[in-house]
């Protein structure tokens, strides 16, 4: 075959569809502007330490899993250093002003349990809300790999009603419904918007097995850049899209910063769509539909500490520690104002030798791109001292709640290093720095339903905004996006029959 596919954005799309394409003989070049590929995969090392800058939780890796079956395929799920995380706590809750503190199991029936017991007049409620969302879950057949994906409009009423009715539906006791709405920060979600089918998915894929990376994500992107590799591809770095030529409705080559042509049968892109639209010709795609794209609301932004900490003086956590300053503020995080952070979300990454203490965290503080709009003219390096002050303020306010959970957290820290949503804006070329890309929602559903073919004859979409966020909907996404060249299910098709001829037909071990 040989077709020649060009893959503009080398992060977590990007890879995954290029690699796919490239183990059914495509040969693929994708580029990536950074200087490694992996986008939301990307690490980076200061003092010493490994951080991941997008990719701290997974799901899908246990047997039987999407990705695990995704992986496999590709032949790199061997090589992928995997932990999961405790199965007695995956996650932890804390709210600062009532001093609560929950330990959250992983699998169904132990996630459960633990809250019937905890709130025991909900206990029938907390089941048949479980059952909601894994309910919801079945109804996206791609989330299970399953050959008999339906269009978003044929699904169920509760499939699209908001998250936060969905869970008042099953639960009467405002804690508790502010409780089951913990992994917000994991979505983005916006109370009467997120439709209830993004928490669901979310939801039940950590549920069934939350996992991290051993020495960081990057490991993910080295891998599929190999399996492009392999089939005779190549993943170009320091190599911006700056132009896409085209002449009705068809592309006939795209320009990098450093001017280097490129040319291809295919070009798929695997950036923000709104980015995309600056690299066209005006009138290249009809006004309507570029529209359309510019009006999306984009999921919140982050504020980020990296930090590295002294010898012996921090535990390791095998889990994702949450934290919110109160009950009531779970559909509040993006905003910025006096009461920021509302909650914030850390991590001990893990290494391969982990002992008892770790020497690394990662705290995530959902912000709103309003935060920074006054420096949205700077770039990276040059954005004047007061922006300084402003993030060294920023720090400052994390760690006086990181203080409150842990007496005495500043003399643990050696280093400290930020990000703002400037850095996620230029870091991954990505509108207004949202994590998520953009909003779904459950009011007007149809507004952010983007798909795969575009009006250019020669051009497919991938990526985070295309479906479902994050490793659950990126991958899920390459596939759809692969298969429009390949065939309807024949990807799916030949990623589940190795998997089970290899595995057997077990499906969750949950
Ligand atoms: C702080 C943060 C934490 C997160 N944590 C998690 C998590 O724990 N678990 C999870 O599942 N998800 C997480 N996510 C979400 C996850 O990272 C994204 O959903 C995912 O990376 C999106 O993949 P993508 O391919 O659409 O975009 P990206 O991974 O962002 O890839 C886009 C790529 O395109 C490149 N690019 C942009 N413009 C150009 C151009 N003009 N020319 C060439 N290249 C270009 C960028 O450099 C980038 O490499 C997190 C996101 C953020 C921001």
């Amino acid at each position: 075959m040989n077709e020649r596919v060009l893959i503009i954005g080398g992060g977590l799309g990007g890879l995954f569809t290029g690699a796919l394409l490239a183990r059914n003989g495509y040969r693929v070049t994708v580029l990536e502007k950074n200087a490694t590929p992996g986008g939301g995969l990307q690490t980076f090392v200061r003092s010493g330490e490994r951080f991941e800058t997008g990719m701290h939780m997974l799901g899908g890796f246990r047997r039987g899993g999407s990705l695990a079956r995704i992986c496999h395929y590709l032949g790199i799920l061997d090589r992928l250093r995997i932990r999961p995380t405790d199965p007695d706590c995956m996650d932890s809750l804390h709210y600062l002003a009532e001093g609560e503190r929950y330990a959250i199991p992983g699998g169904r029936e132990r996630f459960t349990a633990y809250f019937a017991e905890r709130f025991p007049l909900e206990a029938e409620g907390v089941r048949r809300y479980v059952e909601a969302l894994y309910r919801l879950s079945e109804e996206v057949g791609m989330f299970y790999l399953r050959e008999d994906s339906v269009s978003i409009f044929s699904h169920s009423e509760e499939f699209l009603c908001p998250a936060d009715e969905l869970i008042a539906r099953y639960v009467s006791d405002p804690r508790l419904r502010d409780v089951l709405a913990y992994m917000n920060p994991m979505y983005g979600g916006v109370a009467h918007h997120t439709p209830a089918y993004i928490h669901a998915l979310v939801n039940v894929l950590y549920i069934n097995g939350e996992d991290r990376f051993v020495d960081g994500s990057s490991q993910l992107a080295e891998a599929l850049s190999d399996v492009i590799r392999a089939g005779g591809g190549t993943v170009e770095t320091r190599a911006e899209v700056r132009t896409i030529h085209c002449e009705e409705r068809t592309i006939h080559s795209v320009e990098t910063a450093d001017g280097r042509r490129f040319t291809a049968d295919r070009y798929i892109s695997a950036i923000h769509p709104c980015t995309l639209l600056r690299l066209l010709p005006e009138g290249s795609l009809p006004r309507a539909y570029r529209q359309r794209l510019d009006s999306i609301p984009n999921s919140y932004s982050a504020f980020t500490l990296y930090l590295t900490l002294r010898p012996d003086a921090f535990p390791y956590i095998n889990h994702t520690c949450y934290c919110q300053i109160s009950h009531g503020e779970a559909w509040r995080f993006g905003a910025y104002d006096d009461l920021w952070p509302r909650g914030v979300m850390y991590m001990t990454p893990p290494v391969s030798d982990q002992g008892p203490f770790s020497r690394k965290m990662i705290i995530t503080t959902p912000m709103s791109f309003e935060a920074v709009r006054r420096w949205e003219s700077t770039t990276t390096g040059r954005r004047g001292a007061e922006y300084e002050r402003w993030k060294a303020a920023q720090a400052a306010r994390i760690l006086d709640l990181m203080e409150q959970l842990h007496p005495g957290f500043r003399t643990k820290i050696e280093t400290l290093h930020t990000s703002s949503p400037l850095t996620i804006r230029d870091y991954y070329g990505v509108k207004e720095g949202s994590m998520y890309g953009f909003c779904k929602d459950a009011q007007q559903i149809a507004l952010s339903q983007v798909p795969i073919f575009t009006k250019i004859r020669n051009l497919l979409l991938t990526g985070q905004n295309i479906n479902l966020h994050g490793i659950c909907g990126v991958p899920l996404t390459a596939i759809n996006t692969a298969e429009a060249l390949l065939g309807t299910n024949r990807l799916i098709h030949a990623i589940n029959t190795k998997y089970e001829t290899d595995h057997g037909t077990d499906s969750f071990t949950y």
